[in-house]
Protein backbone atom coordinates (compact mmCIF):
# COMPACT_ATOMS: atom_id res chain seq x y z
CA UNK A 1 0.00 0.00 0.00
CA UNK A 2 1.08 3.24 -1.01
CA UNK A 3 2.86 5.08 2.40
CA UNK A 4 1.61 8.91 3.26
CA UNK A 5 4.46 11.78 3.64
CA UNK A 6 6.11 11.80 6.65
CA UNK A 7 4.07 15.26 9.20
CA UNK A 8 7.33 16.74 9.59
CA UNK A 9 6.80 17.29 5.03
CA UNK A 10 3.24 18.13 5.55
CA UNK A 11 4.51 22.29 5.54
CA UNK A 12 6.29 21.94 2.50
CA UNK A 13 3.04 19.47 -0.17
CA UNK A 14 0.37 20.74 -1.37
CA UNK A 15 -1.86 18.71 -2.59
CA UNK A 16 -1.04 18.33 -5.98
CA UNK A 17 2.52 17.02 -4.01
CA UNK A 18 0.47 14.10 -2.31
CA UNK A 19 -1.08 13.18 -5.05
CA UNK A 20 2.22 12.73 -7.27
CA UNK A 21 3.63 11.31 -4.00
CA UNK A 22 1.04 8.45 -3.82
CA UNK A 23 1.85 8.16 -8.12
CA UNK A 24 5.46 7.61 -7.34
CA UNK A 25 4.90 5.38 -4.70
CA UNK A 26 2.78 2.81 -6.70
CA UNK A 27 4.53 3.42 -9.16
CA UNK A 28 7.92 2.68 -7.81
CA UNK A 29 6.11 -0.38 -6.16
CA UNK A 30 4.41 -1.98 -9.13
CA UNK A 31 6.91 -1.21 -12.07
CA UNK A 32 10.46 -0.67 -10.91
CA UNK A 33 10.44 -2.87 -8.12
CA UNK A 34 10.55 -5.76 -9.92
CA UNK A 35 13.24 -4.72 -12.02
CA UNK A 36 16.05 -4.02 -9.05
CA UNK A 37 16.90 -8.05 -9.04
CA UNK A 38 17.60 -8.16 -13.03
CA UNK A 39 19.49 -4.42 -12.81
CA UNK A 40 21.17 -5.72 -9.89
CA UNK A 41 22.27 -9.24 -11.76
CA UNK A 42 23.00 -7.38 -14.93
CA UNK A 43 25.32 -4.55 -13.88
CA UNK A 44 27.27 -4.84 -17.20
CA UNK A 45 23.87 -3.50 -19.01
CA UNK A 46 22.44 0.23 -19.11
CA UNK A 47 18.71 0.19 -18.04
CA UNK A 48 16.56 1.43 -20.66
CA UNK A 49 13.17 -0.13 -19.46
CA UNK A 50 12.41 1.87 -16.37
CA UNK A 51 13.66 5.09 -18.37
CA UNK A 52 10.81 4.53 -20.67
CA UNK A 53 8.32 3.15 -18.20
CA UNK A 54 9.00 6.91 -16.04
CA UNK A 55 9.02 8.78 -19.81
CA UNK A 56 5.39 7.19 -20.33
CA UNK A 57 4.27 8.98 -16.49
CA UNK A 58 5.48 12.77 -18.19
CA UNK A 59 8.02 12.83 -15.25
CA UNK A 60 11.01 14.05 -17.40
CA UNK A 61 8.34 17.32 -18.04
CA UNK A 62 8.24 17.94 -14.33
CA UNK A 63 9.45 21.58 -14.59
CA UNK A 64 8.53 22.60 -17.75
CA UNK A 65 5.61 24.95 -18.48
CA UNK A 66 2.36 23.23 -19.89
CA UNK A 67 2.92 25.01 -23.19
CA UNK A 68 5.40 22.53 -24.11
CA UNK A 69 3.78 19.41 -22.52
CA UNK A 70 5.41 19.46 -19.25
CA UNK A 71 3.38 19.21 -15.98
CA UNK A 72 4.78 22.51 -14.07
CA UNK A 73 4.89 21.38 -11.12
CA UNK A 74 8.04 22.55 -9.76
CA UNK A 75 11.14 21.69 -7.88
CA UNK A 76 9.23 20.21 -4.96
CA UNK A 77 7.22 17.92 -7.32
CA UNK A 78 10.47 16.90 -8.88
CA UNK A 79 12.20 15.67 -5.69
CA UNK A 80 8.64 13.83 -4.67
CA UNK A 81 9.56 11.82 -7.92
CA UNK A 82 13.13 11.39 -7.50
CA UNK A 83 12.69 10.82 -3.56
CA UNK A 84 10.02 7.98 -4.02
CA UNK A 85 11.63 6.21 -6.59
CA UNK A 86 14.57 6.47 -5.40
CA UNK A 87 13.92 4.89 -1.73
CA UNK A 88 12.52 1.44 -3.75
CA UNK A 89 15.86 1.59 -6.86
CA UNK A 90 18.32 4.43 -6.70
CA UNK A 91 19.64 3.23 -9.73
CA UNK A 92 16.25 4.37 -11.31
CA UNK A 93 15.91 7.47 -9.67
CA UNK A 94 19.38 8.59 -10.65
CA UNK A 95 18.16 8.09 -14.60
CA UNK A 96 15.16 10.22 -13.95
CA UNK A 97 17.65 12.94 -11.81
CA UNK A 98 19.82 12.51 -14.60
CA UNK A 99 17.66 13.88 -17.73
CA UNK A 100 15.93 16.43 -15.39
CA UNK A 101 19.58 18.24 -14.95
CA UNK A 102 19.65 19.44 -19.14
CA UNK A 103 16.27 19.56 -19.92
CA UNK A 104 16.37 22.45 -17.27
CA UNK A 105 19.41 23.68 -18.68
CA UNK A 106 17.54 24.21 -22.15
CA UNK A 107 14.50 25.72 -20.69
CA UNK A 108 16.60 28.21 -18.94
CA UNK A 109 18.57 29.21 -21.77
CA UNK A 110 17.34 27.74 -24.91
CA UNK A 111 15.92 30.04 -27.57
CA UNK A 112 12.01 30.15 -28.84
CA UNK A 113 13.42 27.61 -31.34
CA UNK A 114 15.27 25.36 -29.14
CA UNK A 115 12.44 25.14 -26.82
CA UNK A 116 9.80 24.41 -29.16
CA UNK A 117 11.97 22.10 -31.34
CA UNK A 118 13.24 19.79 -28.23
CA UNK A 119 10.93 20.40 -24.92
CA UNK A 120 7.33 19.06 -25.89
CA UNK A 121 9.92 16.12 -26.76
CA UNK A 122 11.92 15.82 -23.97
CA UNK A 123 8.45 16.36 -21.53
CA UNK A 124 6.83 12.98 -23.22
CA UNK A 125 10.29 11.20 -23.35
CA UNK A 126 10.87 10.54 -26.70
CA UNK A 127 13.61 12.31 -26.72
CA UNK A 128 16.10 11.81 -23.54
CA UNK A 129 19.04 13.97 -23.28
CA UNK A 130 22.22 13.95 -21.20
CA UNK A 131 24.97 16.88 -19.39
CA UNK A 132 28.61 16.61 -20.80
CA UNK A 133 30.56 18.62 -18.38
CA UNK A 134 33.10 16.21 -16.70
CA UNK A 135 36.18 15.56 -18.43
CA UNK A 136 38.84 13.11 -17.89
CA UNK A 137 41.95 15.78 -16.84
CA UNK A 138 39.37 18.82 -15.63
CA UNK A 139 36.98 16.47 -12.73
CA UNK A 140 35.06 18.83 -10.99
CA UNK A 141 36.89 21.88 -12.02
CA UNK A 142 34.87 23.25 -14.71
CA UNK A 143 37.44 25.83 -15.66
CA UNK A 144 40.15 22.76 -17.08
CA UNK A 145 37.48 22.03 -19.43
CA UNK A 146 40.32 21.16 -22.76
CA UNK A 147 37.13 19.99 -25.06
CA UNK A 148 37.60 22.65 -27.52
CA UNK A 149 34.72 24.18 -30.04
CA UNK A 150 36.19 26.16 -33.12
CA UNK A 151 33.80 28.24 -35.45
CA UNK A 152 33.79 27.38 -39.27
CA UNK A 153 31.66 29.52 -41.48
CA UNK A 154 28.25 29.00 -40.07
CA UNK A 155 28.83 26.33 -37.62
CA UNK A 156 31.21 25.19 -34.87
CA UNK A 157 33.30 21.68 -34.85
CA UNK A 158 34.00 20.52 -31.50
CA UNK A 159 37.11 17.86 -30.57
CA UNK A 160 37.64 16.65 -26.60
CA UNK A 161 36.46 13.54 -24.07
CA UNK A 162 33.61 13.77 -21.91
CA UNK A 163 33.44 11.29 -18.44
CA UNK A 164 30.93 10.00 -16.07
CA UNK A 165 28.02 11.13 -18.60
CA UNK A 166 24.86 10.29 -16.46
CA UNK A 167 22.16 8.70 -18.82
CA UNK A 168 24.98 8.91 -22.11
CA UNK A 169 23.99 5.74 -23.38
CA UNK A 170 20.08 6.85 -23.15
CA UNK A 171 19.89 10.08 -24.67
CA UNK A 172 19.61 11.59 -27.90
CA UNK A 173 20.67 14.86 -27.42
CA UNK A 174 24.02 15.99 -25.26
CA UNK A 175 24.18 19.18 -23.59
CA UNK A 176 27.75 19.64 -24.34
CA UNK A 177 30.24 22.65 -22.61
CA UNK A 178 33.30 23.05 -24.78
CA UNK A 179 35.78 25.73 -24.48
CA UNK A 180 35.46 28.67 -27.13
CA UNK A 181 38.46 31.08 -25.43
CA UNK A 182 41.61 30.60 -24.51
CA UNK A 183 42.32 29.36 -20.84
CA UNK A 184 43.81 33.00 -20.38
CA UNK A 185 40.05 34.71 -20.92
CA UNK A 186 37.65 34.80 -17.73
CA UNK A 187 36.39 31.76 -17.32
CA UNK A 188 32.88 33.27 -17.28
CA UNK A 189 33.84 34.11 -20.66
CA UNK A 190 35.74 30.92 -21.73
CA UNK A 191 33.16 28.20 -22.39
CA UNK A 192 29.77 27.77 -24.34
CA UNK A 193 27.12 25.08 -24.15
CA UNK A 194 26.23 23.01 -27.27
CA UNK A 195 23.04 20.71 -27.97
CA UNK A 196 24.61 17.63 -29.76
CA UNK A 197 22.24 15.15 -31.82
CA UNK A 198 23.64 11.74 -30.68
CA UNK A 199 24.31 10.50 -34.48
CA UNK A 200 26.57 13.86 -35.39
CA UNK A 201 29.21 12.42 -37.65
CA UNK A 202 32.02 12.03 -34.72
CA UNK A 203 30.02 11.36 -31.70
CA UNK A 204 30.60 7.95 -29.96
CA UNK A 205 30.29 6.17 -26.62
CA UNK A 206 32.62 3.64 -24.67
CA UNK A 207 30.69 0.80 -23.98
CA UNK A 208 29.17 0.88 -20.43
CA UNK A 209 30.84 -0.69 -17.73
CA UNK A 210 30.26 -2.01 -14.36
CA UNK A 211 30.14 0.42 -11.46
CA UNK A 212 30.74 -0.70 -7.77
CA UNK A 213 26.71 0.50 -7.83
CA UNK A 214 23.47 2.24 -9.13
CA UNK A 215 23.34 -0.83 -11.34
CA UNK A 216 22.24 0.04 -14.92
CA UNK A 217 22.58 3.25 -14.38
CA UNK A 218 24.70 4.74 -17.34
CA UNK A 219 27.81 6.80 -16.55
CA UNK A 220 29.45 6.83 -19.78
CA UNK A 221 32.72 8.07 -21.65
CA UNK A 222 31.38 10.42 -24.77
CA UNK A 223 34.08 11.42 -27.27
CA UNK A 224 33.34 14.19 -30.05
CA UNK A 225 36.15 13.70 -32.68
CA UNK A 226 35.71 17.13 -34.82
CA UNK A 227 31.77 16.99 -34.46
CA UNK A 228 30.04 19.60 -37.00
CA UNK A 229 27.29 21.62 -35.00
CA UNK A 230 25.21 24.22 -36.74
CA UNK A 231 25.35 28.14 -35.18
CA UNK A 232 21.59 27.37 -34.15
CA UNK A 233 22.56 24.25 -31.62
CA UNK A 234 24.65 27.02 -29.17
CA UNK A 235 22.66 26.92 -26.11
CA UNK A 236 22.45 30.66 -24.34
CA UNK A 237 25.55 32.94 -25.60
CA UNK A 238 29.16 32.01 -26.89
CA UNK A 239 30.51 32.34 -23.57
CA UNK A 240 27.92 31.77 -21.75
CA UNK A 241 28.75 27.85 -21.06
CA UNK A 242 30.19 28.36 -17.27
CA UNK A 243 26.84 30.04 -16.40
CA UNK A 244 24.60 26.27 -17.84
CA UNK A 245 26.91 24.56 -16.30
CA UNK A 246 26.56 26.19 -13.35
CA UNK A 247 22.98 26.92 -12.78
CA UNK A 248 21.72 23.28 -13.66
CA UNK A 249 24.12 21.99 -10.86
CA UNK A 250 23.17 24.37 -8.03
CA UNK A 251 19.49 24.89 -9.16
CA UNK A 252 19.09 21.26 -10.96
CA UNK A 253 21.61 18.78 -9.96
CA UNK A 254 21.77 19.60 -6.33
CA UNK A 255 18.78 19.03 -5.20
CA UNK A 256 18.06 15.77 -7.85
CA UNK A 257 21.35 14.04 -6.34
CA UNK A 258 19.31 15.51 -2.61
CA UNK A 259 16.20 13.70 -3.24
CA UNK A 260 18.17 10.48 -4.16
CA UNK A 261 20.19 10.36 -0.76
CA UNK A 262 17.20 10.66 0.63
CA UNK A 263 15.22 7.76 -0.52
CA UNK A 264 18.37 5.64 0.14
CA UNK A 265 18.75 6.67 3.54
CA UNK A 266 15.27 6.02 4.20
CA UNK A 267 15.70 2.30 3.36
CA UNK A 268 19.03 2.36 5.01
CA UNK A 269 16.93 2.89 7.81
CA UNK A 270 14.20 0.39 7.27
CA UNK A 271 16.25 -2.11 6.53
CA UNK A 272 18.30 -2.28 9.34
CA UNK A 273 15.28 -1.49 11.73
CA UNK A 274 13.36 -4.83 10.47
CA UNK A 275 16.47 -6.24 10.59
CA UNK A 276 16.96 -5.50 14.36
CA UNK A 277 13.74 -6.45 14.82
CA UNK A 278 13.41 -9.80 13.80
CA UNK A 279 17.24 -11.06 14.62
CA UNK A 280 16.56 -13.04 18.17
CA UNK A 281 19.05 -12.90 20.73
CA UNK A 282 18.73 -13.03 24.60
CA UNK A 283 15.58 -14.61 24.02
CA UNK A 284 14.00 -11.60 22.52
CA UNK A 285 15.60 -9.32 19.44
CA UNK A 286 18.88 -7.59 18.54
CA UNK A 287 16.47 -4.10 18.64
CA UNK A 288 15.74 -4.64 22.58
CA UNK A 289 19.63 -4.34 23.16
CA UNK A 290 19.89 -0.30 24.12
CA UNK A 291 23.08 -0.05 22.74
CA UNK A 292 21.59 -1.10 19.15
CA UNK A 293 18.95 1.19 19.70
CA UNK A 294 21.49 4.35 20.60
CA UNK A 295 22.73 3.20 17.14
CA UNK A 296 19.33 2.99 15.68
CA UNK A 297 17.62 5.94 17.13
CA UNK A 298 20.72 8.23 15.69
CA UNK A 299 19.60 6.75 12.11
CA UNK A 300 16.68 8.32 12.74
CA UNK A 301 17.71 11.42 13.90
CA UNK A 302 19.69 11.92 10.72
CA UNK A 303 17.14 10.77 8.57
CA UNK A 304 14.92 13.04 9.88
CA UNK A 305 17.39 16.01 9.37
CA UNK A 306 18.13 15.11 6.17
CA UNK A 307 14.26 14.87 5.21
CA UNK A 308 13.56 18.38 6.58
CA UNK A 309 16.78 19.78 4.84
CA UNK A 310 15.88 18.61 1.70
CA UNK A 311 12.39 19.95 1.19
CA UNK A 312 13.11 22.95 2.80
CA UNK A 313 15.58 23.92 -0.36
CA UNK A 314 13.27 23.30 -3.21
CA UNK A 315 10.19 24.55 -1.45
CA UNK A 316 12.12 28.15 -1.11
CA UNK A 317 13.48 27.78 -4.93
CA UNK A 318 9.77 27.43 -5.77
CA UNK A 319 8.93 29.82 -3.92
CA UNK A 320 11.64 32.34 -5.66
CA UNK A 321 13.59 32.81 -2.50
CA UNK A 322 17.57 33.34 -2.69
CA UNK A 323 18.32 29.22 -1.65
CA UNK A 324 21.84 28.75 -2.94
CA UNK A 325 23.44 27.84 0.50
CA UNK A 326 20.18 25.94 1.38
CA UNK A 327 20.23 23.20 -1.45
CA UNK A 328 24.14 22.90 -1.56
CA UNK A 329 24.03 22.26 2.15
CA UNK A 330 20.80 19.99 1.58
CA UNK A 331 23.03 17.93 -1.34
CA UNK A 332 25.78 18.17 1.08
CA UNK A 333 24.30 17.15 3.95
CA UNK A 334 21.95 14.35 3.08
CA UNK A 335 25.08 12.35 1.30
CA UNK A 336 27.19 12.36 4.60
CA UNK A 337 24.02 11.33 6.83
CA UNK A 338 22.92 9.28 4.31
CA UNK A 339 26.65 7.46 4.54
CA UNK A 340 27.45 7.85 7.91
CA UNK A 341 23.91 5.71 8.70
CA UNK A 342 24.54 3.22 5.33
CA UNK A 343 27.91 2.37 7.77
CA UNK A 344 25.69 1.55 10.76
CA UNK A 345 23.59 -0.24 9.16
CA UNK A 346 26.43 -2.29 7.56
CA UNK A 347 28.28 -3.14 11.18
CA UNK A 348 24.37 -3.58 12.69
CA UNK A 349 24.01 -6.33 10.46
CA UNK A 350 27.33 -8.26 11.06
CA UNK A 351 28.25 -10.46 8.59
CA UNK A 352 25.25 -10.78 7.20
CA UNK A 353 25.22 -7.59 4.55
CA UNK A 354 28.56 -8.78 2.88
CA UNK A 355 26.62 -11.18 1.23
CA UNK A 356 26.14 -10.18 -2.43
CA UNK A 357 22.72 -10.06 -3.16
CA UNK A 358 21.34 -8.52 0.10
CA UNK A 359 19.56 -5.22 -0.72
CA UNK A 360 21.71 -3.34 2.40
CA UNK A 361 24.62 -4.14 0.33
CA UNK A 362 22.94 -2.58 -2.92
CA UNK A 363 21.93 0.75 -0.78
CA UNK A 364 25.61 1.19 0.59
CA UNK A 365 27.06 0.58 -2.59
CA UNK A 366 24.72 3.06 -3.78
CA UNK A 367 25.23 6.01 -1.43
CA UNK A 368 28.87 5.83 -2.31
CA UNK A 369 27.64 7.16 -5.47
CA UNK A 370 26.14 10.71 -4.42
CA UNK A 371 29.19 12.32 -3.17
CA UNK A 372 31.20 13.29 -6.51
CA UNK A 373 28.36 14.63 -8.55
CA UNK A 374 26.81 18.21 -8.91
CA UNK A 375 29.97 19.07 -6.80
CA UNK A 376 31.82 17.29 -4.59
CA UNK A 377 32.02 17.60 -0.23
CA UNK A 378 34.91 19.74 -0.67
CA UNK A 379 33.23 22.11 -3.33
CA UNK A 380 30.34 22.43 -1.45
CA UNK A 381 32.38 23.42 1.25
CA UNK A 382 34.20 25.99 -0.31
CA UNK A 383 30.94 27.50 -1.09
CA UNK A 384 29.16 27.14 2.66
CA UNK A 385 32.39 28.89 3.91
CA UNK A 386 31.72 31.63 1.43
CA UNK A 387 28.40 31.96 2.54
CA UNK A 388 29.64 32.08 6.14
CA UNK A 389 31.93 34.68 5.52
CA UNK A 390 30.05 37.13 3.60
CA UNK A 391 32.06 36.66 0.80
CA UNK A 392 29.25 37.21 -2.20
CA UNK A 393 28.76 34.57 -5.08
CA UNK A 394 26.31 34.49 -8.04
CA UNK A 395 22.62 33.57 -6.78
CA UNK A 396 21.66 31.12 -9.09
CA UNK A 397 18.25 30.40 -7.80
CA UNK A 398 17.67 34.09 -8.10
CA UNK A 399 18.96 34.41 -11.75
CA UNK A 400 15.51 33.29 -13.52
CA UNK A 401 13.34 35.22 -11.68
CA UNK A 402 12.47 37.11 -15.14
CA UNK A 403 11.26 33.88 -16.56
CA UNK A 404 10.82 31.08 -14.13
CA UNK A 405 10.89 27.84 -15.01
CA UNK A 406 8.18 26.53 -12.99
CA UNK A 407 4.82 27.06 -10.49
CA UNK A 408 4.45 26.31 -7.75
CA UNK A 409 1.95 23.33 -7.48
CA UNK A 410 -1.59 24.37 -6.30
C1 LIG B 1 26.30 9.21 -10.18
C2 LIG B 1 27.10 10.23 -10.94
C3 LIG B 1 26.47 10.98 -11.93
C4 LIG B 1 27.20 11.92 -12.66
N1 LIG B 1 26.58 12.58 -13.67
C5 LIG B 1 27.29 13.45 -14.43
C6 LIG B 1 26.67 14.09 -15.56
O1 LIG B 1 25.50 13.83 -15.87
N2 LIG B 1 27.42 14.96 -16.28
C7 LIG B 1 28.72 15.26 -15.96
O2 LIG B 1 29.32 16.07 -16.65
N3 LIG B 1 29.35 14.66 -14.92
C8 LIG B 1 28.66 13.75 -14.15
N4 LIG B 1 29.27 13.10 -13.10
C9 LIG B 1 30.67 13.39 -12.81
C10 LIG B 1 30.84 14.28 -11.59
O3 LIG B 1 30.32 15.56 -11.87
C11 LIG B 1 32.32 14.30 -11.23
O4 LIG B 1 32.63 13.03 -10.70
C12 LIG B 1 32.66 15.39 -10.24
O5 LIG B 1 32.57 16.66 -10.84
C13 LIG B 1 34.07 15.24 -9.66
O6 LIG B 1 35.00 15.06 -10.68
P1 LIG B 1 36.05 13.84 -10.57
O7 LIG B 1 35.27 12.60 -10.28
O8 LIG B 1 36.90 13.86 -11.77
O9 LIG B 1 36.90 14.15 -9.27
P2 LIG B 1 38.12 15.21 -9.17
O10 LIG B 1 37.67 16.55 -9.63
O11 LIG B 1 39.33 14.63 -9.76
O12 LIG B 1 38.29 15.30 -7.60
C14 LIG B 1 38.89 14.24 -6.83
C15 LIG B 1 38.93 14.69 -5.37
O13 LIG B 1 39.73 15.89 -5.25
C16 LIG B 1 38.96 16.92 -4.65
N5 LIG B 1 39.30 18.20 -5.27
C17 LIG B 1 39.44 18.47 -6.58
N6 LIG B 1 39.71 19.78 -6.78
C18 LIG B 1 39.69 20.36 -5.56
C19 LIG B 1 39.85 21.72 -5.09
N7 LIG B 1 40.09 22.73 -5.94
N8 LIG B 1 39.77 21.93 -3.76
C20 LIG B 1 39.51 20.92 -2.90
N9 LIG B 1 39.34 19.63 -3.29
C21 LIG B 1 39.42 19.36 -4.59
C22 LIG B 1 37.52 16.55 -4.96
O14 LIG B 1 36.60 17.16 -4.07
C23 LIG B 1 37.55 15.04 -4.83
O15 LIG B 1 37.46 14.68 -3.48
C24 LIG B 1 28.57 12.14 -12.37
C25 LIG B 1 29.19 11.39 -11.37
C26 LIG B 1 28.48 10.42 -10.68
C27 LIG B 1 29.18 9.61 -9.64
Amino acid sequence: MPDTPPTALIPYLTPTHHRLWCEAENFAIYQIASRVGPMEAAAHKVERKAAHLMAAQGWFGVTLPVQYGGMAAGHVAKTVLIHRVAAVSAAAATILQAGLIPIGALHHWGTVEQKRKWLPRAADGSVLLSIAVTEPDAGGRIGGIETVAEPADDHWVITGEKLHIGNSHLANLHVVVARTAPPTCAIRQSLTAFLVEDDRKGVSLAPHRRRLGLHGFSLGRLALERVRVPAGNVLGEVGQGFDVAMSSSVLYGRPNLTAVSLGLHEALVETTAQWLDSRPRYGGRLSDLPVVRDRLGAMQARLQTARVSAYHAVHLLDRGIACDSELISAKHTGHELARTSGQDGMELHGAHALDGDYTLQRLWRDIQHTYAPAGTGEFQRIHLSKAALNIPEIEWSQYFTAERAWTPAA
